[in-house]
């Protein structure tokens, strides 16, 4: 997607405005003889910044303006290492608000929606995120936060919410205490507004269906202002981009180079418009692609597709770069597969090779199956795995997360 005249005025103001602020990133634009931002080519030379760039920063030194005009930190979970501070003006936590104003607006939502929000309040960008738009949408909110399922249930059938807010794996937890509770019939919810982690059609089906209620994914990360930069539309085409707050790339992530649109690669990230801790070409490490051409809802907002991963997670197969998800959408289209599999890669004779291990039950032709997904992987990803057909229940199953690639070719 190409830098417009407006997004490179926009990028050399934060440029200029960083330099002269003397902030952390001040400082390595001018290190690196950085003035200006003129064209796109300027642009392209500008340096990528990283996670350990904002945590080496800690705390304070990505702030780029006056103490004064912070009104609020927030950081990201600091699972690894030092935490990341985000400094905000009242003018970032306004521009946020309105961008989740208007993912709500794009997901249907108006201000006689009730909004039922579970993700948690605190130092994280989360439930304070959903809260703001929903204040600036003129909805109600409820602001329940995590946990304490039995209080969830009973506020959303005595609220009567017509919208959850919540991740995946927590909204499938109360689809299926709804279900088990056999309360379905007391509760309100039409629309669910999921958090943007990895998960697959499978789940979302299940969340969907289960509910009866439509499904938006939202995305955002602390490190740019928090959830809310993003939202698919109801023609579910991939989630629109505020490109008037952010401009968007996707780069290979071994060269740093910008791919085509519509080819997968690493979410890069340059705000136009932030004042307390502006970034510049923040990668991410999210995978995703830009959907060339107009959505049908007509918007002029770019879109790209679900996150099908980090790119920690990539895999060079015969030269060509894939990540897990794409082998689990194909797998996915398979209804006599079940949801479990696993992905090995090896280096054998000089050549990466994959397998792919799928399990089924006995009313099916394992070799048959086996051919058939070989030849789709091939089809829609370039390249022939070896497939494995095993029986039902072979493959291990995990309470947590299970691990499904196994790269053995470092071994
Ligand atoms: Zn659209």
């Amino acid at each position: 997607m190409k830098i417009s005249e407006k997004q490179l005025e926009q990028i050399d103001r934060q440029v200029k405005r960083l330099i002269t602020a003397e902030n952390f990133y001040g400082k390595k634009l001018k290190e690196a003889g950085i003035t200006e931002v003129k064209k796109e080519e300027d642009f392209l030379k500008l340096p990528f910044s990283q996670k350990q760039d904002l945590r080496d920063a800690y705390p304070l030194g990505l702030m780029a303006v006056p103490e004064e005009e912070v009104v609020r930190i927030h950081s990201s979970s600091g699972t690894t290492g030092t935490p990341v501070i985000i400094p905000y003006t009242a003018k970032d936590v306004d521009d946020w608000g309105e961008m989740f104003k208007r993912c709500y607006e794009y997901a249907g939502i108006t201000n006689k929606d009730r909004i039922h929000i579970t993700p948690g309040y605190g130092l994280w960008t989360a439930g304070i995120g959903f809260q703001n738009g929903c204040e600036k949408l003129g909805a109600m909110a409820i602001p329940m936060g995590p946990g304490n399922t039995d209080k969830q249930l009973q506020m959303m059938m005595d609220m009567q919410s017509t919208v959850l807010c919540a991740t995946s794996s927590y909204a499938l937890l109360i689809a299926e205490e709804i279900e088990k509770r056999g309360i379905k019939d007391k509760i309100h919810l039409k629309k669910g507004v999921i958090g943007s982690e990895r998960w697959g059609e499978k789940m979302r089906n299940r969340i969907k269906n289960e509910l009866g209620i439509e499904l938006y994914d939202i995305y955002g990360l602390t490190e740019i202002y928090g959830p809310g930069i993003g939202i698919n539309c109801k023609y579910d085409t991939g989630m629109h981009i505020w490109d008037d707050y952010l401009y968007l790339e996707i780069i290979n992530p071994e060269t740093g180079e910008n791919v085509p649109d519509g080819e997968w690669g690493e979410i890069v990230i340059s705000t136009l418009v932030k004042e307390g801790a502006p970034l510049i070409r923040y990668r991410t490490h999210d995978i995703s692609r830009i959907i060339p051409g107009e959505c049908p809802c007509g918007s002029c907002h770019p879109r790209i597709d679900v996150i099908a991963g980090r790119s920690d997670d990539m895999m060079k197969i015969k030269g060509v770069n894939v990540f897990p998800k794409q082998i689990e959408e194909v797998l996915a289209t398979f209804p006599e597969l079940s949801s479990e599999y696993q992905i090995h890669i090896s280096h054998l004779d000089g050549r990466d090779t994959m397998r792919i291990y799928v399990e089924t039950d006995g009313t099916v032709d394992f070799q048959d199956m086996a051919k058939k997904v070989a030849e789709k992987v091939k089809s829609k990803i370039g390249f022939t795995p070896i497939v494995k057909v095993v029986e039902l229940g072979v493959l291990p199953r995990s309470e947590k997360k299970s691990k499904r690639v196994f790269d053995e070719r470092y071994n």
